[in-house]
């Protein structure tokens, strides 16, 4: 794989510094974003200690500005971002009929117009190299619904289709879009779901064919290909990585 540099949003943290971790093994340069500023940073000093090339930077996604003054601090010490995962993202459970506007917003702030905001960030970088690999992290709840998970999974379903749309239009210029929707993986999100009741882990992996959880690594594996030069062919994807819940 040719040396790229990538930017990973939600990076401090389970999915998102994972797939980090990975692009970085695959030879990249990695920017970290992630609202947290200290766990992105310290995603980058690992790999730089190993002797990769990486940033963290404290970008919140529904900062439409930051975003912006993020993409021009990683072309000033990385290079032009080719390689953009949208991993940040806010997952609530509640009644459908107690969600408060303000928490609907939020939702969407996060998950699906930081989503866009990035994406409208980085895409004329990718136009300009000639190339380009998106992959959006969207959520396997979008494949049948989930009870009173109304923002979140209407927010996912929209960056399903969201990637659609990109994945058209930017095609002519060397530009993938893909989708990654997760089953149930192992991360301090779901383990803080975990702790507040909402889930059960022991029924999470009943409800899996494979019989495990899945790893922020198993989705990092994914979108290391997804993200490569040899999956120039595959592009308006969702690729379920969900140890064969949906299929
Ligand atoms: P995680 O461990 O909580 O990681 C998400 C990271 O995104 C956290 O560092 C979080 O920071 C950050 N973040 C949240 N809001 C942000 C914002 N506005 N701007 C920048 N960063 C922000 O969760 P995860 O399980 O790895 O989830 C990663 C993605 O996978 C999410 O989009 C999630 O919806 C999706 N997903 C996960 C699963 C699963 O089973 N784990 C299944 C389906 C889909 P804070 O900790 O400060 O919030």
């Amino acid at each position: 794989m040719s040396p790229r540099v990538a930017v990973v949003t939600g990076g401090g943290s389970g999915i998102g510094l994972a797939i980090g971790r990975r692009l970085a093994a695959d030879g990249n340069a990695v920017a970290f974003f992630d609202r947290d500023g200290a766990s992105a940073k310290a995603a980058a000093e690992q790999i730089t200690a190993d002797g990769g090339s990486a940033i963290g930077v404290q970008v919140d996604v529904t900062d439409r500005a930051g975003i912006h003054a993020g993409i021009d601090e990683v072309k000033t010490r990385l290079g032009a971002p080719q390689i953009l995962v949208n991993s940040a993202g806010k997952t609530v459970a509640g009644p459908t009929l107690e969600v408060t506007p303000d928490l609907w917003e939020l939702v969407h702030a996060i998950n699906l117009t930081g989503t866009f905001d990035c994406c409208q960030a980085v895409i004329p970088h990718m136009i300009e190299a000639g190339w380009g690999r998106i992959v959006n992290i969207s959520s396997s709840s979008t494949h049948g619904g989930v009870a009173q998970m109304a923002a979140y999974v209407s927010s996912k379903s929209a960056v399903n289709g969201l990637t659609k749309v990109l994945a058209l239009e930017f095609a002519k210029y060397g530009i993938t879009v893909n989708a990654i929707p997760p089953g149930f993986i192992d991360t301090p999100m779901m383990r803080d779901h975990e702790s507040q009741g909402l889930i059960s882990v022991e029924q999470q992996i009943e409800r899996t064919p494979v019989g495990r959880a899945g790893t922020p690594e198993d989705i990092a594996a994914a979108c290391s290909f997804l993200a490569s030069d040899e999956a120039g062919y595959i592009t308006g994807q969702l690729v379920g990585v969900n140890g064969g819940r949906n299929t």
